[in-house]
């Protein structure tokens, strides 16, 4: 180990800080962080310096750097372009005594600086030791991807509330399982959501029963997430975070393998989807089975293709949820729609084209389509159809009989955002035909309206083309 990993507390301590460029500017920042009393010697200060100077948060001393200046402080910084200079204050610093870093010169530093995963009062610290700070950059963040933005609420309310637990659970082992059922259950995911008022119930409601019994039962909960359109680079970084801590998944047909490789390994998983030929689980079934598990104390991923509720029935199993008490949260997700218009090139709205854009379901009941056909023909808007390649014929047919140009352009996104995705660009009127020639697998949307033309106009980066 080339440096010794140290936390410091430099709360009201002097900080000198020699030189007043940008670089000087980035340190003071991290300095001012921790509540350093900083001085900063140069004779001009850069703009960002200057703010700061004029709001207090620093002391400037508008001259050249003085032996003198080294004298009762903690810690120095130079970040000077007077390579002497440099060599100076830092020798004078060693002398001295006291740490001193000096900006991309580790050889005059007796520390250095890490990259650093701010969540306080959790801090992460990565440090390549100076050889190479791309790579502790490029670590730094991934990190910050994988560590959720409210860990620092998290540990906050954790260190507000252990006095409280240890007077609850005396006892230790008990307290520790406490501990880490509060860690990966619910009160921790409603404080990672911002709702620390539920998150404090939930934590009387807990110590209390533990106080009773002597027994934290495990509670379960469930996380209805939407997985997007099927490329896992468009999981939430929550999304994803949830799939790696549930322990057992409910998952249907549209949401790929590769999204289910991401799942925790050891975890259950429950396929509730319809496959050729056979049935899907009623989603009344679907609902009590999540119920039951969670019930169980088990922590149950429902993961859905899109956006749960963008014809996801989400609504339905959130009220099933709430009214058996289970404790939920629901994880958005990239919808067809916006997945496969990006991927395929076509914006769903432009200021010459389209000012408004309709999501409807192309799902028939009884061979029947039940929608709002004016509004769906209205001029300068685009208009989206999920579940509508069977009813295609029918659709096209009614959108023309209400007033819709049979020249409209409109696109089938056939397995949008996937590998294997393919668009196909027709008039209206012969979009049905065309559909049928190529014989899509599914699952498709189509989109109709001028907007489809950009698609060729435009050219930019499209991740499928196809
Ligand atoms: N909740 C989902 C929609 C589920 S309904 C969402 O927000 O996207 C299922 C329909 O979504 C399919 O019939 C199809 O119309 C559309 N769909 C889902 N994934 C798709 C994909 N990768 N490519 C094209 N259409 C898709």
């Amino acid at each position: 180990m080339k440096h010794l990993p140290i936390f410091l507390d430099i709360k009201d301590r002097p900080v000198l800080v020699v030189g007043g460029g940008e670089l000087a500017a980035r340190k003071v920042e991290s300095v001012l962080k921790a509540e350093a009393r900083i001085t900063v010697v140069a004779e001009d200060l850069c703009q960002t310096l200057q703010d700061m100077a004029e709001k207090g948060s620093l002391e400037h001393q508008a001259r050249a750097f003085d032996d003198g200046d080294i004298a009762g402080v903690d810690l120095v910084f130079v970040a000077t372009e007077d390579e002497d200079l440099n060599r100076r204050v830092s020798s004078l610093s060693q002398d001295a005594g006291v740490p001193v870093n000096v900006v991309d010169r580790i050889d005059l530093c007796t520390f250095i600086m890490p990259a650093l995963i701010d969540r306080s009062p959790m801090l992460v610290a990565v440090s390549s030791g100076g050889d190479a700070p791309i790579i502790a950059r490029v670590l730094k963040a991934r990190l910050e991807t994988f560590i959720p933005a409210g860990l620092g609420r998290l540990a906050e309310f954790a260190g507000a509330c252990r006095d409280r637990v240890k007077d609850a659970i005396p006892e230790g082992p008990l307290r520790l399982r406490f501990w880490e059922h509060f860690i990966h259950g619910p009160i921790a995911e409603y404080i990672l959501a911002g709702q620390e008022e539920a998150a404090g119930n939930l934590l009387d409601e807990t110590l209390a029963s533990a106080g009773e019994s002597g027994d934290i039962t495990s509670r379960g909960e469930v996380y209805l997430v939407g997985s997007g359109p099927g490329d896992p680079d468009l999981l939430t970084f929550r999304a994803l975070r949830l799939m790696q801590q549930a322990d057992v998944v409910l998952h249907d047909r549209l949401v790929t393998d590769d999204i289910m490789e991401l799942v925790r390994k050891d975890a259950e998983r429950i396929f509730v989807g319809k496959r050729r030929g056979d049935h899907a689980m009623p989603q009344e079934e679907i609902s009590q089975l999540m119920v039951r598990l969670a019930k169980e104390g088990k922590r149950v991923l429902r993961l859905k293709s899109g956006d749960p509720f963008v014809f996801g029935r989400g609504g339905e199993e959130i009220d099933v949820l709430s009214s058996e008490g289970i404790h939920f949260q629901v994880v958005p997700g990239v919808t067809a729609a916006n997945g496969c218009a990006a991927y395929a090139g076509i914006p769903l709205t432009h200021r010459d084209h389209a000012q408004s854009c309709v999501f409807v379901t192309g799902h028939a009941k009884d061979d029947q389509l039940d929608l709002d056909w004016p509004m769906l023909v209205r001029p300068s808007q685009t208009l989206v159809v999920y579940m509508g390649l069977d009813s295609l014929p029918m659709l096209t047919e009614k959108l023309i009989a209400h007033g819709a140009d049979p020249k409209t352009p409109a696109a089938i996104v056939d397995n949008g955002t996937r590998p294997g995705q393919r668009v196909v660009t027709a008039p209206l009127e012969d979009l049905a035909r065309r559909a049928r020639e190529e014989d899509l697998p599914g699952p498709s949307i189509i989109i109709v309206g001028s907007v489809v033309t950009l698609r060729d106009r435009l050219s930019w980066f499209k991740p499928f083309p196809g």
